[in-house]
């Protein structure tokens, strides 16, 4: 049972208990998020950004949300280069580009502010370079 007045919206009990009934008839949505990855090839792990804040939920076939990811992918697909990954892709010409070409609004709920301490102090990849060490 969720505890109303401590509840902060986290979402955590649903991953440990997927059965929650915590879904709301009229809130219910779904947020569209790219460009994240674990891999350290090319560049370092990256966060995903939202595209999308608010898609309706409209199971089972979920139409408005298909078309936006067949869209997205089709734009990658006809102009990333080879083996270039979303992110990079996005990055590489540019977010506003990205949304441009993807006839996707922007707003403010599209803006990347995350940053913590870590951000700044903790070290964000397993990506390091060999140095040669040279004997005084
Ligand atoms: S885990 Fe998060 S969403 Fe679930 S009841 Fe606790 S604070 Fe609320």
């Amino acid at each position: 049972a969720v505890n109303a007045s401590r509840c902060m919206y986290c979402g955590n009990c649903y991953t440990m208990c997927p059965a929650m009934p915590l879904a709301s008839g009229e809130g219910d949505g779904i947020v569209l998020m790219v460009g994240g990855k674990v891999s350290n090839r090319i560049s370092m792990p990256k966060f995903s950004k939202v595209v999308v804040a608010y898609i309706p939920n409209e199971p089972p076939r979920w139409p408005t949300l298909t078309k936006m990811i067949k869209h997205i992918v089709e734009v990658y697909a006809a102009n990333a280069k080879k083996y270039e990954r979303l992110g990079e892709w996005a990055e590489r010409i540019g977010w506003e580009k990205f949304f441009e070409l993807c006839d996707l609004e922007f707003s403010h709920h599209c803006i990347d502010d995350f940053r913590d301490p870590a951000y700044y102090t903790w070290r964000q990849s397993t990506q390091f370079k060999f140095t040669k060490h040279i004997e005084a």
